[in-house]
Protein backbone atom coordinates (compact mmCIF):
# COMPACT_ATOMS: atom_id res chain seq x y z
CA UNK A 1 0.00 0.00 0.00
CA UNK A 2 1.28 3.30 -0.93
CA UNK A 3 2.03 5.99 1.79
CA UNK A 4 -1.62 8.65 2.20
CA UNK A 5 -0.42 11.86 1.37
CA UNK A 6 -2.04 13.87 4.18
CA UNK A 7 -2.94 17.51 4.56
CA UNK A 8 -3.81 19.03 7.78
CA UNK A 9 -5.10 22.93 7.19
CA UNK A 10 -4.84 24.22 11.07
CA UNK A 11 -3.47 26.30 13.51
CA UNK A 12 -0.56 25.54 15.54
CA UNK A 13 -0.66 24.92 19.06
CA UNK A 14 3.23 25.56 21.05
CA UNK A 15 2.38 23.19 23.17
CA UNK A 16 2.20 20.00 20.75
CA UNK A 17 -1.22 18.98 22.33
CA UNK A 18 -3.22 20.25 19.43
CA UNK A 19 -3.76 21.77 16.44
CA UNK A 20 -1.30 20.46 13.64
CA UNK A 21 0.92 19.64 16.00
CA UNK A 22 -1.22 17.24 16.86
CA UNK A 23 -2.21 16.36 13.33
CA UNK A 24 0.77 15.39 12.52
CA UNK A 25 1.62 13.74 15.05
CA UNK A 26 -1.68 11.12 13.99
CA UNK A 27 -0.92 11.04 11.16
CA UNK A 28 2.93 9.99 10.85
CA UNK A 29 2.15 7.62 13.59
CA UNK A 30 -0.13 5.87 11.38
CA UNK A 31 1.84 5.69 8.81
CA UNK A 32 0.63 8.32 6.90
CA UNK A 33 3.08 11.55 5.13
CA UNK A 34 1.69 14.98 7.13
CA UNK A 35 1.65 18.08 5.23
CA UNK A 36 0.40 21.53 6.46
CA UNK A 37 -1.15 24.21 5.60
CA UNK A 38 -1.03 26.85 8.37
CA UNK A 39 -4.26 28.79 9.09
CA UNK A 40 -3.53 31.02 12.61
CA UNK A 41 -0.58 30.73 15.35
CA UNK A 42 -2.10 30.54 17.91
CA UNK A 43 0.10 31.19 21.92
CA UNK A 44 -1.51 28.53 24.01
CA UNK A 45 -0.08 25.79 26.98
CA UNK A 46 -2.43 23.49 28.87
CA UNK A 47 -3.67 26.04 30.99
CA UNK A 48 -5.91 28.38 27.65
CA UNK A 49 -4.84 30.24 24.90
CA UNK A 50 -3.46 33.58 25.37
CA UNK A 51 -2.93 35.29 22.00
CA UNK A 52 -4.14 34.22 18.55
CA UNK A 53 -2.82 35.65 15.38
CA UNK A 54 -4.77 34.66 12.06
CA UNK A 55 -2.38 34.23 8.65
CA UNK A 56 -4.10 36.32 5.39
CA UNK A 57 -5.95 33.86 3.24
CA UNK A 58 -3.30 34.12 0.19
CA UNK A 59 -1.31 32.92 2.52
CA UNK A 60 -3.09 29.39 3.67
CA UNK A 61 -3.78 29.12 0.04
CA UNK A 62 -0.75 29.57 -0.91
CA UNK A 63 0.28 26.56 1.47
CA UNK A 64 -2.43 24.32 -0.08
CA UNK A 65 -1.44 24.76 -3.66
CA UNK A 66 2.23 24.21 -2.44
CA UNK A 67 1.68 20.50 -1.45
CA UNK A 68 -1.12 20.14 -3.89
CA UNK A 69 1.07 21.01 -6.85
CA UNK A 70 4.30 19.11 -6.03
CA UNK A 71 3.43 15.99 -3.41
CA UNK A 72 -0.24 15.59 -4.11
CA UNK A 73 -2.88 15.20 -1.54
CA UNK A 74 -4.63 11.90 -1.06
CA UNK A 75 -6.78 12.80 2.15
CA UNK A 76 -7.16 17.15 3.57
CA UNK A 77 -8.14 17.11 7.37
CA UNK A 78 -9.87 20.73 8.22
CA UNK A 79 -8.88 21.94 11.29
CA UNK A 80 -9.40 25.54 13.53
CA UNK A 81 -9.19 28.23 10.51
CA UNK A 82 -9.47 31.68 12.69
CA UNK A 83 -11.21 33.76 9.80
CA UNK A 84 -14.09 34.33 7.58
CA UNK A 85 -11.85 35.18 4.96
CA UNK A 86 -9.82 31.91 5.37
CA UNK A 87 -12.47 29.28 5.43
CA UNK A 88 -14.11 30.96 2.37
CA UNK A 89 -10.93 30.99 0.74
CA UNK A 90 -10.18 27.64 1.66
CA UNK A 91 -13.61 26.30 0.55
CA UNK A 92 -12.82 27.67 -3.24
CA UNK A 93 -9.26 26.20 -3.03
CA UNK A 94 -10.50 22.81 -2.06
CA UNK A 95 -13.64 22.61 -4.65
CA UNK A 96 -12.90 20.36 -7.10
CA UNK A 97 -9.73 18.92 -5.69
CA UNK A 98 -11.47 15.48 -5.69
CA UNK A 99 -9.91 13.72 -2.37
CA UNK A 100 -11.96 13.12 1.10
CA UNK A 101 -11.86 16.03 3.41
CA UNK A 102 -12.55 15.28 7.12
CA UNK A 103 -13.60 19.15 8.66
CA UNK A 104 -13.23 19.29 12.42
CA UNK A 105 -15.44 22.58 12.99
CA UNK A 106 -13.29 24.02 16.14
CA UNK A 107 -14.75 26.57 17.91
CA UNK A 108 -13.15 26.45 21.34
CA UNK A 109 -9.80 25.23 22.57
CA UNK A 110 -10.33 22.31 24.72
CA UNK A 111 -7.49 22.69 27.38
CA UNK A 112 -10.07 22.44 30.09
CA UNK A 113 -8.91 23.83 33.37
CA UNK A 114 -7.12 26.91 32.34
CA UNK A 115 -9.29 29.33 30.64
CA UNK A 116 -10.15 27.92 27.47
CA UNK A 117 -10.45 30.00 24.11
CA UNK A 118 -12.22 31.31 21.37
CA UNK A 119 -10.57 29.60 18.10
CA UNK A 120 -13.92 30.69 15.89
CA UNK A 121 -15.94 33.76 16.40
CA UNK A 122 -19.52 33.97 14.95
CA UNK A 123 -18.45 35.14 11.07
CA UNK A 124 -15.74 32.31 10.93
CA UNK A 125 -18.50 29.97 11.88
CA UNK A 126 -21.19 31.62 9.44
CA UNK A 127 -18.28 30.75 7.18
CA UNK A 128 -18.31 27.15 7.47
CA UNK A 129 -20.82 26.36 5.24
CA UNK A 130 -19.32 25.21 1.58
CA UNK A 131 -16.96 23.17 4.09
CA UNK A 132 -19.58 21.77 5.23
CA UNK A 133 -21.31 20.90 2.26
CA UNK A 134 -18.18 19.16 0.69
CA UNK A 135 -16.60 17.69 3.53
CA UNK A 136 -16.47 13.55 3.02
CA UNK A 137 -17.13 13.78 7.33
CA UNK A 138 -18.35 16.73 9.58
CA UNK A 139 -17.00 15.94 12.83
CA UNK A 140 -18.73 18.37 15.66
CA UNK A 141 -18.29 17.55 19.15
CA UNK A 142 -21.68 18.41 21.20
CA UNK A 143 -21.21 21.96 21.87
CA UNK A 144 -20.21 22.42 17.98
CA UNK A 145 -23.31 20.42 16.91
CA UNK A 146 -25.73 22.99 19.39
CA UNK A 147 -23.66 25.44 17.53
CA UNK A 148 -24.15 24.58 14.07
CA UNK A 149 -28.42 23.91 14.47
CA UNK A 150 -28.20 20.36 15.48
CA UNK A 151 -28.34 17.18 13.93
CA UNK A 152 -31.70 17.15 12.14
CA UNK A 153 -29.72 20.39 10.46
CA UNK A 154 -26.52 19.39 10.11
CA UNK A 155 -27.70 15.96 8.23
CA UNK A 156 -29.27 18.23 5.53
CA UNK A 157 -26.22 20.25 5.03
CA UNK A 158 -23.06 17.67 5.16
CA UNK A 159 -22.57 14.24 3.90
CA UNK A 160 -21.91 12.04 6.63
CA UNK A 161 -21.94 13.48 10.23
CA UNK A 162 -20.05 11.92 13.34
CA UNK A 163 -21.40 13.32 16.49
CA UNK A 164 -18.66 13.25 19.16
CA UNK A 165 -19.83 12.34 22.87
CA UNK A 166 -16.58 13.34 24.48
CA UNK A 167 -18.48 16.49 25.91
CA UNK A 168 -21.36 14.78 27.34
CA UNK A 169 -21.94 14.02 30.85
CA UNK A 170 -22.67 10.37 31.06
CA UNK A 171 -20.67 7.59 32.13
CA UNK A 172 -20.16 6.08 28.87
CA UNK A 173 -19.05 8.02 25.44
CA UNK A 174 -20.89 7.20 22.66
CA UNK A 175 -19.67 8.38 19.30
CA UNK A 176 -22.35 7.88 16.26
CA UNK A 177 -21.98 7.58 12.89
CA UNK A 178 -24.61 9.16 10.83
CA UNK A 179 -24.63 8.55 6.97
CA UNK A 180 -27.43 8.95 4.16
CA UNK A 181 -27.19 4.73 4.68
CA UNK A 182 -27.78 4.53 8.23
CA UNK A 183 -25.84 4.69 11.84
CA UNK A 184 -23.25 3.28 13.46
CA UNK A 185 -22.35 3.98 17.05
CA UNK A 186 -19.11 3.03 19.01
CA UNK A 187 -18.98 3.13 23.03
CA UNK A 188 -16.89 2.86 25.45
CA UNK A 189 -16.11 3.64 29.35
CA UNK A 190 -15.96 7.39 30.19
CA UNK A 191 -12.17 7.90 31.50
CA UNK A 192 -11.65 9.61 34.48
CA UNK A 193 -9.40 12.25 33.05
CA UNK A 194 -8.46 15.98 32.28
CA UNK A 195 -6.19 15.06 29.73
CA UNK A 196 -7.72 15.67 26.59
CA UNK A 197 -6.72 18.56 25.05
CA UNK A 198 -5.93 17.25 21.39
CA UNK A 199 -8.45 14.69 20.85
CA UNK A 200 -10.68 16.23 18.41
CA UNK A 201 -7.90 17.28 16.04
CA UNK A 202 -5.96 14.17 16.32
CA UNK A 203 -9.61 11.93 15.66
CA UNK A 204 -10.08 14.11 12.52
CA UNK A 205 -6.75 13.49 11.02
CA UNK A 206 -6.73 9.83 11.56
CA UNK A 207 -9.69 9.73 10.09
CA UNK A 208 -8.53 11.67 7.20
CA UNK A 209 -5.50 9.43 7.21
CA UNK A 210 -7.54 6.22 6.93
CA UNK A 211 -9.56 7.27 4.40
CA UNK A 212 -6.29 8.70 2.09
CA UNK A 213 -5.12 4.96 2.65
CA UNK A 214 -8.29 3.77 1.08
CA UNK A 215 -10.29 2.63 3.65
CA UNK A 216 -14.17 3.07 4.01
CA UNK A 217 -15.39 5.50 6.05
CA UNK A 218 -17.07 3.40 8.65
CA UNK A 219 -13.70 1.46 9.04
CA UNK A 220 -11.87 4.77 8.83
CA UNK A 221 -14.07 5.99 11.77
CA UNK A 222 -13.70 3.41 13.79
CA UNK A 223 -9.82 3.28 13.47
CA UNK A 224 -9.63 6.77 14.41
CA UNK A 225 -11.58 6.09 17.55
CA UNK A 226 -9.51 3.83 18.37
CA UNK A 227 -6.38 5.71 18.25
CA UNK A 228 -7.99 8.90 19.88
CA UNK A 229 -8.58 5.96 23.15
CA UNK A 230 -5.18 4.63 23.01
CA UNK A 231 -3.76 7.73 23.37
CA UNK A 232 -6.25 9.07 25.95
CA UNK A 233 -5.19 5.61 27.86
CA UNK A 234 -1.26 6.85 27.35
CA UNK A 235 -1.65 10.66 28.37
CA UNK A 236 1.72 11.77 29.74
CA UNK A 237 -0.08 14.09 32.33
CA UNK A 238 2.05 16.79 31.69
CA UNK A 239 0.90 20.47 32.47
CA UNK A 240 -1.03 22.29 34.98
CA UNK A 241 -4.58 22.18 32.97
CA UNK A 242 -6.39 20.49 29.75
CA UNK A 243 -3.26 18.11 29.51
CA UNK A 244 -2.07 16.68 26.04
CA UNK A 245 -2.91 12.94 24.85
CA UNK A 246 -0.25 10.35 24.56
CA UNK A 247 0.05 10.08 20.71
CA UNK A 248 3.94 8.45 21.88
CA UNK A 249 3.92 7.79 25.18
CA UNK A 250 5.15 3.90 25.71
CA UNK A 251 5.67 2.76 22.46
CA UNK A 252 2.84 4.49 20.02
CA UNK A 253 -1.37 4.51 20.07
CA UNK A 254 -0.76 3.07 16.37
CA UNK A 255 0.56 -0.10 17.61
CA UNK A 256 -1.90 -0.42 20.68
CA UNK A 257 -4.54 0.58 18.77
CA UNK A 258 -5.21 -2.82 17.98
CA UNK A 259 -5.99 -3.65 22.08
CA UNK A 260 -8.96 -1.52 21.65
CA UNK A 261 -12.58 -2.86 22.92
CA UNK A 262 -15.75 -1.04 22.26
CA UNK A 263 -18.64 -2.07 23.77
N1 LIG B 1 -6.82 23.77 16.75
C1 LIG B 1 -6.02 24.51 17.50
C2 LIG B 1 -4.97 25.35 16.88
C3 LIG B 1 -6.15 24.48 18.85
O1 LIG B 1 -5.32 25.22 19.58
C4 LIG B 1 -7.15 23.67 19.44
C5 LIG B 1 -7.29 23.62 20.88
O2 LIG B 1 -6.59 24.23 21.62
C6 LIG B 1 -7.97 22.91 18.64
C7 LIG B 1 -7.76 23.00 17.31
C8 LIG B 1 -9.02 22.01 19.17
O3 LIG B 1 -8.52 21.14 20.10
P1 LIG B 1 -9.22 19.76 20.45
O4 LIG B 1 -8.67 18.72 19.56
O5 LIG B 1 -8.82 19.55 21.85
O6 LIG B 1 -10.68 19.93 20.25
Amino acid sequence: MSTPRVLAIAGSDPSGGAGLQADIKAITLLGGYAMSAITAITVQNTRGVQAVEVLPPTLVVAQIRACVADIGVDAVKIGMLGSAAVAEAVADELAGLGVPIVFDPVMLATNKGGSGGVLADAATVAAFAPLIAMATLLTPNLPELAALGGEAALRDATKNLLIKGGHGSGARVEDRLLTPEGARCWAHPRLPTRHTHGTGCTLASAIACELGAGLGLEEAVGRGIGFVQAALVAAPGFGAGGGPIGHFARGNAAQRLEQIVFT
